[in-house]
């Protein structure tokens, strides 16, 4: 049997499955003196996902969002990356199957994130586009710009692009949609009449950025309006064939593009099952180890810890992420030396989305405020959590660039080979 080619060590063995926030901030915070640290993840690097949006509306490149995990971790002792995926966990065997052959552990630690979850809409899946990945992203860019080539080729009277779902991606992506139409198509195409595309974003629900702080949604609702965004609250989606889009109660609106943000759900691998709830996130104690579970610990968007004041588990964001990885970090070592483990407690520092370019609409220290400073707020904070000097100084370039002139050179239409 295959073994990943990882050598015996005397330390005890963590496997960490997932580069994201939570993985790849643990894996850098632990202290690699009392553990041998396997990384695994199925990319060969860390995507830094709130930035997505801007791959999908060509304003920045894709690169600028990857940061290659063996980058991370040159020189570090006692530390092994795989690129691999992980099919199924043995809790009683204390062992990870991969594609590439099984590993045994001392400590597992889960922290493979969310995919796109689409409420049983199976049709949706198939035809919609979606925004988890990078090459989802690129796939989304790709698509739009096909969109806008084939309108002109083929002289269509106008194009509609849906995004489902008004949570942060959703209004951040409607706002991207609303810049390229209202600021590009004029450079790009211009026998394109900018009106005869409409922009729709359709949420079920009552309001905008249901999980954020009251006012929020409603402030980036009128910011979306006058970008010239169409937003339906309180619209079900009922289905989707790749070109009609069913609304409840209401007509059918015409679309090749629909963008689906409506939802998350935790990943998952065989051997999990037990350990699930019914949102399929995995319980976790306050040190975020496993319920039922030995030597198991889950942090970030897969995990779902219930204490006060987060009934239903922290919001599925990257701060929450990183701060159980520190903690775990610690308490790993505190394990170790059979200390008492340090209970998790989450510092909500705030909350914000970017409405186009040059509009932000955030909450910090309680307070919601918005606008352009808003959005310089929500620039810096973004670009200081960006992974690598080299990629911050690559997109703060190509955000000065967007923001004088929004005439990139990013427009291009790149598909593999087998496309
Ligand atoms: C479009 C978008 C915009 C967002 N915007 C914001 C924002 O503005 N602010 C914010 O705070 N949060 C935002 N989030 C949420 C934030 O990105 C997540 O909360 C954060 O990424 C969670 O970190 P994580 O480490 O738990 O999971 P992830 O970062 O998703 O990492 C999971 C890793 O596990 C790997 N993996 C999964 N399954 C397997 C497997 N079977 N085998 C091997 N590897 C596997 C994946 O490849 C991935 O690298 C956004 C998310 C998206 C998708």
């Amino acid at each position: 049997m295959m073994k990943l080619e990882i050598p015996n060590s005397v330390l005890p063995r963590v496997v960490i499955i997932g580069g994201g926030f939570a993985g790849l901030t643990l894996a850098q915070k632990i202290n690699k003196q009392h553990f041998q640290i396997i990384l695994l993840d199925q990319e060969n690097f860390h995507t830094f996902q709130p930035l997505l949006y801007q791959v999908a509306s060509a304003q920045i490149e894709p690169q600028s969002l990857a940061f290659p995990l063996r980058k991370a971790f040159q020189g570090e002792p006692n530390t092994y990356i795989r690129k691999t995926q992980v099919l199924a966990i043995d809790a009683e065997k204390k062992s990870v199957q991969t594609q590439d052959g099984e590993l045994h552990y001392d400590y597992l630690v889960l922290a493979m994130g969310a995919k796109s979850h689409y409420f049983g809409l199976k049709d949706m899946e198939e035809h919609a586009l979606t925004l988890k990945t990078l090459s989802d992203a690129v796939d989304i860019r790709n698509t739009l710009l096909s969109d806008l080539e084939d309108w002109e080729n083929k002289g269509v009277q106008s194009k509609n692009w849906v995004v489902v779902g008004a949570g942060a991606t959703g209004v951040e992506m409607a706002g991207a949609l609303a810049d390229l139409r209202n600021k590009i198509l004029k450079l790009d195409f211009p026998e394109l009449d900018p009106k005869a595309l409409k922009i729709t974003l359709i949420e079920a629900s009552g309001k905008a950025l249901g999980a954020f702080a009251e006012g929020m949604g409603d402030v980036a609702v009128k910011h979306l309006k006058t970008l010239g965004v169409e937003v339906l609250l309180n619209t079900e989606v009922l289905s989707y064939d790749g070109t009609h889009l069913q609304i409840k109660d209401a007509q059918t609106i015409q679309s090749q593009t629909v963008i689906w943000t409506a939802g998350v759900r935790a990943q998952t691998v065989s051997g999990l099952e037990k350990f699930q709830l019914p949102n399929g996130r995995i319980g976790v104690d306050e040190y975020n180890q496993v319920l039922q579970g030995k030597d198991i610990f889950c942090i970030g968007d897969q995990a779902s810890m219930q204490t006060q004041g987060y009934e239903k588990g922290h919001p599925q964001l990257a701060p929450v992420a990183i701060a159980q990885a520190e903690n775990l970090a610690k308490n790993l070592v505190r394990a170790v030396f059979q200390k008492p483990m340090l209970a998790f407690a989450y510092h909500d520092k705030g909350s914000m989305v970017a409405v186009g370019l040059g509009v932000g609409v955030v909450r910090v220290f309680g307070k919601v405020w918005h606008g352009f400073w808003a959005f310089i707020v929500w620039f810096f904070v973004h670009l200081f959590q960006i992974l690598g000097t080299k990629n911050k100084i690559f997109i703060l370039l190509q955000w000065l660039s967007q923001y004088r002139s929004y005439n990139s050179a990013l427009r291009i239409i790149l598909k593999s080979k087998k496309e």
